[in-house]
C-alpha cells in the first residue's frame, strides 16, 4: 500500500525525499491539527443546526428568473447565513461581485456627507484604495461624496495601538473598518478575541459608531465571528471561505437589519431593497457551499499549518509560525530570492488539478508597486478558496499561499513547492 502511494506521489514529481520531509512535518503538527478538526465539526454542526432551523428543503433548489419576487430559496439563504454568523438580517447574492463589493456596499450604504469612516489597523486592503480616495480621484469615491478616510496605524510591532483608536474617533467618526485577516501584510490576522476587546474599546468611546468588520479569509477559521463579539456588521466573499468552493460568484453582507438593509439599497435602489433580485439557480450551489464551507476551511487551514511547519525546519522564516493561533486561511513564507518565488509558484500551479500545464509569470499590475506573480490553477476563477499562491517581486521575497479544496491536494501542492524550491 505505501509503496503504491509513494509511486503515486513520484508520477505527480514528489520525490521519496520529499515525501518523507511531509511525512516528518505531519506527525509534527498532529496537535494543531487536531484543533482545526474540533473547529471544523462545531462549526459544521453550526451550519446544519441554521439549515434545520430555516427548513431547508428541495423548493429552495429552484431556478427563478426575472425581478425574483418569489425566489424563496434566496430568501432562505438569507435566513441560514444569518443564524450562523449571528446577524439580524443577510444579503447574499450572487450580484455582489467581490469582496471589494461587498466591502463597499457595506460602507457606501452607511455613510452620509460629511461623515468619517475610521479604519483602525492600518491601511486596509488594497482593492479598497480608490473607493475611499487614498489612491487616484475615482468617480463615487469618498472624495466625491465628502466622506472623510482616516486611519491608525499598527503600533511598530505591530501590534494595535487601543490610544490611538481612542483618540481617533470624534464627532464624525461614524463607520469603524477592522480588518481581520492580515490580507498580504505581515501584521498577522486579528484574532476573535481581539477583535471582541478592540470594539469594546471603540464602543466605550462612542456607542453608535458602526463597527464593519472585513471578514475575508476568516470565516470559519475560528469557533466565534466577528458578530458575535459586538460587530455590527461583516463583508465577504463567496468564492473564499463562505462559498465552500463551489459557489461561481457573490458576496455577503451580514448584520443589523438597518445597516444591511442600507447596503441593499446600495445594490439595488433606494427602497428596492432585498425583496427583490433573482439568483438565476444559483441556490443549490450557494447552499452546498456554505454547507461544506466548515470542511474545506478545515483543509485550507491545515495547508498553511503544514507549509509553515515544513518551511520552518527548512529554515525559512513563517508568518504566522505553525503553532501560532489562526483567524484567517492566509499563510506568508519569506523565501527572499526572486528565483526561489518563482519555483514556489510554479510548484503551487503544477500541483493543480485545473491549468497544471500553465507556468506562472510575473506582471505588473495595476495599483502594485513591483510586478506580481500569481499560481492558481482554479475551477472558479480567482478563488483563492482553491490552493493558490501570490507574491510581489521585491524584497524581502515573500510568497502568500492560501486555500485548498482537500486537504490532501493542499498536501500536494506545498511538497511540489518544496521539491522545487530543494532544486534551484
Ligand atoms: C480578498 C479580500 C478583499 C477583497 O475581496 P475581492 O473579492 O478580492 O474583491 C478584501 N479584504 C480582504 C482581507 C481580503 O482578503
Amino acid at each position: 500500500m505505501m509503496e503504491n502511494k509513494e509511486e503515486q506521489y513520484q508520477k505527480l514529481g514528489i520525490s521519496p525525499e520529499v515525501l518523507r520531509l511531509g511525512e516528518a512535518s505531519e506527525k509534527r503538527v498532529k496537535k494543531q491539527f487536531a484543533k482545526v478538526e474540533e473547529i471544523a465539526e462545531y462549526n459544521q454542526l453550526k451550519v446544519i443546526y441554521a439549515m434545520q432551523k430555516n427548513r431547508i428543503s428541495d423548493i429552495h433548489f429552484a431556478n427563478v428568473s426575472g425581478y425574483g419576487y418569489t425566489d424563496l430559496g434566496r430568501d432562505a439563504i438569507e435566513a441560514v447565513f444569518a443564524e450562523i454568523f449571528q446577524g439580524e438580517a443577510a444579503l447574499v447574492r450572487p450580484q455582489i461581485m467581490s469582496g471589494t463589493h461587498a466591502l463597499a456596499l457595506a460602507i457606501l450604504g452607511n455613510l452620509k456627507s460629511g461623515d468619517e469612516l475610521l479604519s483602525v489597523f492600518g491601511k486596509p486592503y488594497d482593492t479598497l484604495d480608490e473607493m475611499l480616495g487614498i489612491r487616484g480621484n475615482c468617480a463615487g469615491s469618498f472624495l466625491d461624496f465628502h466622506l472623510s478616510y482616516k486611519q491608525v496605524d499598527l503600533l511598530e510591532d505591530n501590534s494595535i495601538d487601543f490610544d490611538g483608536i481612542e483618540a481617533a474617533i470624534g464627532e464624525k467618526t461614524k463607520l469603524v473598518l477592522l480588518q481581520r485577516s492580515a490580507g498580504y501584510s505581515s501584521r498577522g490576522a486579528f484574532s476573535i478575541e481581539i477583535l471582541e476587546k478592540v470594539i469594546s474599546v471603540i464602543k466605550q468611546k462612542k456607542q453608535d459608531v458602526i463597527c464593519l468588520v472585513d471578514n475575508c479569509y476568516g470565516e470559519f477559521v475560528e469557533e466565534k465571528e466577528p458578530l458575535e463579539v459586538g460587530a455590527d456588521l461583516i463583508a465577504g466573499s463567496l468564492i473564499k471561505n463562505a462559498g465552500g468552493g463551489l459557489v461561481q460568484s457573490g458576496g455577503y453582507v451580514i448584520g443589523k437589519e438597518n445597516l444591511v438593509n442600507h447596503a441593499a439599497y446600495r445594490l439595488n435602489a433606494p427602497g428596492l431593497g432585498r425583496e427583490i433580485g433573482a439568483n438565476f439557480g444559483m441556490n443549490l450551489s450557494l447552499l452546498q457551499g456554505i454547507f461544506f464551507a466548515p470542511i474545506v476551511v478545515a483543509c485550507a487551514v491545515k495547508t498553511a499549518i503544514f507549509a509553515a511547519d515544513i518551511y520552518e525546519h527548512m529554515g525559512y522564516e513563517v508568518k504566522p509560525s505553525s503553532t501560532q493561533k489562526r483567524s484567517d486561511i492566509v499563510q506568508g513564507i519569506v523565501l527572499g530570492s526572486e528565483k526561489k518565488v518563482l519555483s514556489f509558484c510554479e510548484g503551487i500551479q503544477s500541483a493543480a488539478a485545473v491549468d497544471s500545464f500553465v507556468k506562472p509569470e510575473a506582471e505588473s499590475m495595476l495599483g502594485y508597486d513591483s510586478s506580481v506573480i500569481m499560481a492558481a490553477g482554479a475551477f472558479v476563477q480567482g478563488a483563492s478558496i482553491e490552493l493558490s499562491a501570490d507574491a510581489p517581486m521585491k524584497e524581502p521575497y515573500i510568497v502568500y499561499l492560501q486555500g485548498a479544496l482537500t486537504w490532501y491536494h493542499g498536501k500536494l501542492g506545498v511538497l511540489k513547492s518544496v521539491e522545487n524550491i530543494l532544486n534551484v
